[in-house]
């Protein structure tokens, strides 16, 4: 900032060199924001940021109304407006039969992202461990290096995405601090089975590690049931379980986030949240109450209708002539674009937005080695159903012919 003669402040002239700290320097600005300002650009369908283009529920728009007309305007308790805490563990109950206290086990956090940040620098020493599958979700890898831990990578490789256990076992060791697993996962959709939670929780509990479990697409998991790990026996002590109300209530700027885990555990995350923010927006909070009490009814039409626009997206997606991989929840497909000819994710999504008309996330985000990601690209559906299928039929227009020229 310079001084003008007139006494207003404004940006010298000169570019100034940007300056980061060391433990933020190798993070780009992220990938959704890039491609959504590329979209916005060039008048993309925008099939990459996972938010929806529709509103979410009237109820909770008049709850939150309510909230602020009824003064819920100052800060809110540091953990949580209770009646929020209370509903978060009514509603672990339901989902995975555990009982949990509202009070000691449950952290209201500014999103999900504001949970896993808490957690990483309330709970990881310089120099520990933890492992995340790739492709992963970015701000992981980004809050454990604000954390200063060391980060240790297993892949997930299509088509299944499954665990390998081999290989999970050969690299946990007395620096592992903890695994974090995604589930249902993005960007690939994979469920993790219960045989693959019952092999970690066996890892976990024979050499003393901590698992974070990032569950906000659990309720739009269509192939199997979701399972919390938490769940497994041995588990919960050692468990810190992620949630928010983005996903499921179609609200993702809302970011009302939480972390539940037992007392010990609680104590470092809360330490953390106090810290970063100390408290998150109070008349959502209370909006959030009431989501989470939302009759099973909405849930159902949540799922059903999500599978509708599935379906438009990967029957087109196989349509265009992607090699489309199965995807069991959330709201993402993943492709691989190869059949098109362009040398990796990022070219293709150039080529997408600009002479398509439609935005997607090239893969290569998603993992620490980009070699792994460069054939993939991830779609997401939480759009009205006539955006799918106009994305869908831009696609075929112009892919379809690419896929002949290009062999
Ligand atoms: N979770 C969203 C996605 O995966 C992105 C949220 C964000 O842009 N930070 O698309």
């Amino acid at each position: 900032m310079v001084s003008t003669q007139d006494g207003l402040s404004g940006s010298s002239s000169a570019p100034q060199p940007l300056q980061i700290a060391r433990r933020l320097e190798s993070f780009k600005t992220t990938i959704f924001t890039r491609m959504s300002i590329l979209a916005a650009e060039y008048g993309a369908i925008n099939l990459g940021q996972g938010f929806p283009n529709f509103d979410g529920p009237e109820f909770l728009k008049e709850a939150a109304i309510q909230a602020i007309r009824d003064g819920k305007n100052q800060y809110a308790r540091g953990c949580g407006v209770p009646d929020l805490n209370l509903a978060i563990a009514e509603r672990f109950k339901k989902d995975s039969g555990l009982v949990v206290d509202p009070e000691k086990e449950v952290t209201v956090t500014t999103g999900c992202t504001e949970a896993i940040a808490a957690t990483m620098l309330g709970l990881i020493n310089p120099g520990e461990e933890v492992i995340l599958f790739s492709p992963f979700y970015d701000a992981y890898q980004a809050s454990l290096s604000m954390a200063d831990a060391v980060v240790k990578c297993i892949p997930l490789r299509p088509p299944n995405f499954s665990v390998p256990i081999d290989e999970l076992q050969s690299i946990v060791s007395k620096n592992t601090r903890a695994i974090f697993i995604n589930t249902p996962h993005n960007p690939t959709g994979k469920m993790f089975t219960l045989d693959e939670l019952k092999a970690i929780a066996s890892l976990c509990i024979k050499h003393d590690v901590l698992v974070f479990s990032d569950e906000v697409y659990h309720k739009l998991a269509f192939e199997m049931d979701h399972i919390s790990i938490a769940s497994l026996p041995g588990m919960y002590d050692r468990t810190v379980t992620f949630n928010s109300l983005g996903k499921t209530f179609s609200l993702t700027g809302w970011k009302i986030g939480w972390a539940i885990a037992p007392p010990h555990l609680t104590w470092g995350i809360r330490q953390a949240h106090s810290f970063l923010t100390f408290s998150s927006t109070t008349p959502m909070q209370h909006a959030a109450a009431a989501a989470l009490r939302a009759p099973d009814s909405f849930y159902e039409e949540l799922k059903r209708d999500y599978l509708a626009k599935k379906v438009i997206l990967e029957e087109g997606l196989k349509a265009v002539g992607f090699t489309v991989y199965p995807s069991s929840g959330t709201f993402f497909i993943v492709v691989d674009h190869t059949p098109f000819g362009l040398e990796n994710d990022v070219a293709f999504c150039e080529y997408l937005i600009k002479d398509v008309g439609v935005a997607a996330i090239p893969a290569t985000a998603f993992y620490l080695n980009p070699e792994h990601g460069k054939n993939l690209v991830r779609f997401t559906f939480c759009k009205d159903e006539d955006t799918l299928r106009n994305a869908v039929e831009r696609m075929k227009e112009k892919l379809l012919k690419k896929k002949k020229t290009a062999h």
